[in-house]
Parts: structure tokens; C-alpha cells; sequence
């Protein structure tokens, strides 16, 4: 598949991509932390700021009316975009972080007691850890970790034996933030629900990277941000089977998630609103709307096969450089490269690079136990976007190259 434009046009969407750092080009690198966004998604905000802004649900005012209308759209962008089977499934949140937080505090209140068990993988991001470790403390339940091989790839056997008959939720990352390595969710939903056990996935490294199917994965629950996928920050995803989101309370109580109030006893709305409690940020998520019909429109297959494209030369590159370890060798990954050429210190090599123009996440990457399993402390990072370029690589390449020379 290609893309549908040129690669100089595609580029020419990315305001940011011309700008200079130090006097240098810039090579944005940094894909997997934020991504950088389209003019297509900084017009519809600011055309929103200038013609339409009113509180989203609130009034029968015209704009009220309008700003309404598009949020419900984008929510229906979002539900197409992931084949989520109905709209209500889908809810808008803050980002991933907010999305499993909301999901282990709801479900938990509910569904999880003394003594019970959560799957998680050794691989996830802090945002898939801390929270069921904050449910495991409020309710004296335990976590339970799926191992991986030195190559990055999660210990099946393992993850099958670990279900009890008090495992109450298994929640994965569907691809790794430092390994790259994109883990079989289907076959871990599939075990999971032999024992009646629900799944949570941490989309926030696969969203972007190609076609995210949750009917066809058939999790219970997938979280994702809209910043990582060329939209605005401070808004994200939570998809939820109906039947979970009618079962689970809300987290955060407030306006329009409410059908009546009196100080005896409160009703709540109907999905979704039963989950966005106050003024949502419809701005973002009708700016994550477009986000999401922009990569569409280049087609998102044309999208993972470029990246995969830029993968392989990253890959292949970095590993001519002499004393070159990469994290995360596994067979499926999405496009980015963890690594650590000899001794030098990412830090020292990440503020070499930036000099250079080469922005590249250096450290942990909000995995510690990631870089405990291979007992270092950090490494360098440079995930790719379609809009990156092989010039790009080759100026990464030589870089590192160069930084590997300076400490010889
Ligand atoms: N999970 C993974 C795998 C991530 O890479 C990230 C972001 N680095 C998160 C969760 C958290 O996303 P956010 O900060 O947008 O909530």
C-alpha cells in the first residue's frame, strides 16, 4: 500500500516539522512520547475556539447545540475508527493514564476483593502498573506478572497458569513503549475468558501504529490517548463492553453523568455519560476526531507499512554501530528502537543527539521494571512516525555513530 501523497506534501501538514533546534533542522524522534499534529487538527480547535465554543450538552442554545452535535460525532469517529460495536461504548477521558485509572478504580470497587488476583506483564508502562497497585492496597488484593524473554516476547505458558479462581482482571499492554513488541491480545483474551476473567488492553503504542480492531481483539476494555495519534493532549479513550460499563460504578460523580439528584439519592445517566462526569474536553475530542479521519484518509495500512519500512533501516543501522545493544528483538514490533551503544549513558548520548537536531526519550520511559529485567538503568529510544523520513534515519544512524566515536 502507499500513501496516497507525497511524503514532502504529508510533511508540509506538520507545522512543527520545519522548525529549527540549535540552529539545526529538527528530526523528531520522539513519536512513542508525543506525536505532532496536523494542521487539519490545529484548524478544527481553533475554528472551534473562534466560531462554536459553548459547554458541550448544556443549553438549547444553538452553539451548545452545534458543539454538542460534533462531540457526539467525533465519539462515532472514534467508535468506526476502533470497530467498537456501539457508540455508547465509547467514552471520552483524559488520556490513557485516566482511562485504566478509571477502569481500576470502577471495576475494583466492584468486582475485586481480599485476597483476590490481577494479571499484569512485566513490560508495562508505570500507567498499567500503579493503579492496580493502589486497588491491591485499598483492597489487599495481589498482582500477578507475566514474565518475558530476554528478546521481549511475553511468556505464554506462563500467563496460562497463572489464573485461579480468584483472578479477577487481566490487564496487558498491547504494545510495549520500550520494546516495541506488539503482544498476541487475542490469544490472551481468549485464555482470559476460558475463566470468565475480563481484559483490559494499554493502547497506547498501538492506536497509531495500524488497525486497532477491539470487536476482533474482543477485549473488555482498551485504552488509548489522543496525543500519541496526531490529536490533542489531554484527551483519550476509554472503550468498554456495555455490559462491564453497566455493571462497574462511576469514579467521578458530578454534572451530566446524573439522571436526577436530591440529597437523598442520586440516579445516574445513561452510557457513556454515567463516565464523564463535569465539562469534558469536547474541544479535544472533536480535535481527536479529526486526528483520526486525517490518518484514515492516508490509509492506515500505508501508515504501519512505511513505519515498518523505517523500522527495519533504524534497526538494521543502529545495529552496524559497533557495541550496539537494542531492547526488544521480538518478531512483530511497532516502529521503534530501544538501545544503548556501549557504555555511554543515554543522557549523554540523548543531549549529544539534540544538539544535533535529533530528538530522542532517553531513560526509563516510565518502565522501570522494564529496565530492571535487564538490570540497567535506561536507554535511548527513537520511535518513528510515517512522517519521518530515511534521510532522518541515516542522520540517527551517523549520530549515534558519532556519539560512539566521541566516547572511544
Ligand atoms: N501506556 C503506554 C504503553 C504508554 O506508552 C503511555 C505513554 N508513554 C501510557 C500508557 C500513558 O499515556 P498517557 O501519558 O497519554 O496517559
Amino acid at each position: 500500500m502507499k500513501l496516497p501523497r507525497s511524503i514532502e506534501e504529508i510533511r508540509s501538514d506538520f507545522p512543527i516539522l520545519s522548525v529549527k533546534v540549535h540552529d539545526k533542522p529538527l528530526i523528531y524522534l520522539d513519536n512513542g512520547a508525543t506525536t505532532q499534529k496536523p494542521v487539519q487538527v490545529l484548524q478544527v480547535m481553533d475554528e472551534l475556539y473562534r466560531t462554536a465554543n459553548a459547554n458541550v450538552h448544556r443549553g438549547v442554545h444553538y452553539l451548545s447545540d452545534i458543539v454538542s452535535e460534533r462531540y457526539e460525532a467525533a465519539r462515532e469517529t472514534v467508535r468506526a475508527f476502533i470497530n467498537a460495536p456501539k457508540r455508547e461504548e465509547v467514552i471520552f477521558t483524559a488520556g490513557t493514564t485516566a482511562s485504566i485509572n478509571a477502569v481500576a478504580f470502577s471495576f475494583g470497587e466492584r468486582f475485586v476483593h481480599e485476597g483476590d488476583e490481577i494479571i499484569i506483564s512485566g513490560m508495562e508502562h508505570h500507567a498499567n502498573i500503579v493503579p492496580w497497585q493502589m486497588l491491591c492496597e485499598r483492597k489487599g488484593s495481589k498482582l500477578r506478572i507475566i514474565p518475558f524473554s530476554d528478546q521481549g516476547v511475553l511468556d505464554l505458558e506462563a500467563y496460562r497458569s497463572m489464573f485461579t479462581e480468584r483472578t479477577r482482571i487481566v490487564a496487558v499492554t498491547h504494545a510495549s513503549n520500550v520494546l516495541g513488541t506488539i503482544n498476541p491480545v487475542k490469544e490472551i483474551v481468549t485464555e482470559a475468558h476460558r475463566h470468565d476473567v475480563p481484559v483490559l488492553i494499554d493502547g497506547a503504542q498501538s492506536i497509531q501504529h495500524g488497525i486497532v480492531d477491539v470487536a476482533d481483539i474482543g477485549c473488555d476494555f482498551f485504552a488509548f490517548s489522543g496525543h500519541k495519534i496526531y490529536g490533542p493532549n489531554g484527551i483519550g479513550v476509554l472503550y468498554g463492553k456495555e455490559k462491564w460499563l453497566n455493571e462497574i460504578p462511576p469514579y467521578q460523580g458530578g454534572g451530566d453523568m446524573v439522571a436526577s439528584v436530591t440529597f437523598e439519592k442520586t440516579t445516574y445517566n445513561e452510557l457513556p455519560f454515567k463516565f464523564e462526569a463535569g465539562t469534558t474536553n469536547f474541544t479535544g475530542a472533536i480535535g481527536l476526531g479529526t486526528a483520526l479521519d486525517y490518518l484514515t484518509a492516508l490509509g492506515r495500512e500505508a501508515v504501519a507499512e512505511r513505519e515498518q519500512a523505517l523500522l527495519a533501516q533504524a534497526t538494521g543501522g543502529l545495529s552496524s554501530v559497533s557495541g550496539m545493544r537494542i531492547y526488544g528483538t521480538a518478531p512483530g514490533k511497532v516502529s521503534l528502537v530501544s538501545f544503548l551503544p556501549g557504555n555511554i549513558h543515554p543522557y549523554d548520548a540523548g543531549m549529544i543527539l539534540d544538539k544535533m537536531g535529533i530528538a530522542v526519550r532517553t531513560g526509563t520511559h516510565c518502565a522501570q521494571p522494564v529496565m530492571d529485567r535487564y538490570g540497567i538503568t535506561g536507554t535511548i529510544r527513537a520511535s518513528m512516525a510515517f512522517y519521518n523520513t530515511e534521510e532522518e534515519i541515516d542522520a540517527l544512524v551517523k549520530g549515534v555513530r558519532k556519539v560512539t566515536e566521541m566516547f572511544a
